[in-house]
């Protein structure tokens, strides 16, 4: 039985993405497979949605897309032509692990787009938050390339547009997948507006970003925020991670909205990450972002999808935050909760260690 919602929670999706193609070609060795980001999973999650009844509880929202000239806020022309001829054609490779088919340029704009149309509903007042389904994800895509199945820099394309045209000037971006998120941070990297905040498995992908001394560049020194964690971080590290670094230095930036990079990659099923969130676990941090955007910014609150390659566990993790920014919960066990009851869940001495790295590097006071 589902709750009626207590909020208005905004619902981007489109079926044209999950027409984007990223197989690739893994040598002469071994038989070509689908690629770990494909549209199953993300479908599932909508698929849950709609099963579970809860997408009757949300508003839905039909994306827009991006035009080039939003592109060219972030992405050079070079890049963004290169795209549309390769899009136009065969498809390929956009740059570092980022095969895609043909048409993939545009389904990237409406991606984008989705993120757009969600950020956009939320300043508006068109909904109280929002959840942007979007496929190809965003987070790694560079100023000149695309890299880990990113075509375009969704999130920072539709943060800049916003600024650029609602006049929105402080935003914080918090970034939960479990990869680090390289795109949004170069980005915004000598901005003091923009605070980009990410939480990753340490080491992971991209290899050579995410590190803690990393703090921004210029004026935007202590604008950008990460937070490495060690593999096997499970929900105590995440808790003790949000309570005493992400949640303190969003107060302390006073944003006018928060926009998260939901990925669900740091699931305990996860094929790409060794972290171990349990959907329950992503539901809980899912609310504390919503009570701090009601505590800073009046509740506004808009999330664009990333990762998360476990097709049958990540849907559940969707559902869960999608119950909690609507308030309606829907009541649906999740089959895959065993894994909060996996060893290691709890705060560990190393991985309070570095959260007391971060807290210190990044200035926040002790607790
Ligand atoms: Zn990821």
């Amino acid at each position: 039985m589902v709750t009626p919602a207590l909020r208005r929670t905004g619902f981007v999706c489109d079926d044209s993405y999950f027409a984007h193609r990223t197989d690739e070609g893994l040598g002469p060795w071994v038989a070509p497979g689908p690629a770990f980001e494909s549209a199953a999973g993300k479908r599932r999650i909508r698929d849950l949605a709609v099963a579970t009844g809860l997408m009757t509880q949300l508003v839905p929202l039909a994306p827009s897309p991006l035009t080039r000239e939003d592109c060219l806020r972030f992405h050079t022309a070079e890049y963004l032509d290169l795209l549309a001829e390769m899009s136009g054609g065969e498809g390929g490779n956009a740059g570092e692990e980022t095969w895609f088919g043909p048409g993939s340029f545009e389904i990237a704009l409406l991606s984008a787009g989705g993120t757009w149309t969600a950020i956009r509903s939320v300043l508006t007042g068109e909904v109280d938050n929002a959840y942007a389904l979007v496929r190809p994800p965003g987070h790694h895509a560079e100023r000149h390339w695309g890299r880990g199945y990113c075509l375009l820099a969704n999130i920072a394309l539709a943060v800049m547009k916003a600024r650029a045209e609602l006049g929105v000037e402080r935003v914080a971006v918090v970034d939960w997948d479990v990869h680090h998120g390289n795109g949004t941070e170069q980005a915004f990297h000598e901005d003091p507006d923009v605070l980009t905040v990410s939480v990753h498995q340490d080491m992971l992908y991209p290899r050579d970003s995410g590190f803690l001394t990393d703090r921004g560049a210029g004026r935007g020194v202590g604008a950008n925020l990460n937070v490495p964690l060690p593999a096997g971080s499970g929900r105590g590290a995440y808790l003790s991670a949000f309570e005493r670094v992400v949640e303190p230095a969003v107060r302390r930036f006073r944003p006018e909205l928060i926009v998260v990079a939901s990925g669900f990659d740091a699931g305990a099923l996860d094929p790409l990450g060794r972290m171990m969130l349990s959907a329950g676990a992503y539901g809980e941090l899912a609310d504390r972002l919503r009570v701090l955007a009601e505590e800073l910014c009046g509740g506004r609150l808009a999330m664009s999808h990333e990762g998360g390659y476990s097709e049958l566990h990540a849907p559940f993790c969707g559902l869960r935050v999608l119950e909690a920014l609507s308030g309606s919960p829907t009541g649906v066990e999740d089959p895959f909760d065993y894994v909060s009851r996996y060893g290691g869940q709890a705060l560990t001495a190393h991985q309070e260690a570095a959260v007391d790295e971060a807290v210190r590097v990044h200035g926040l006071a002790a607790s």
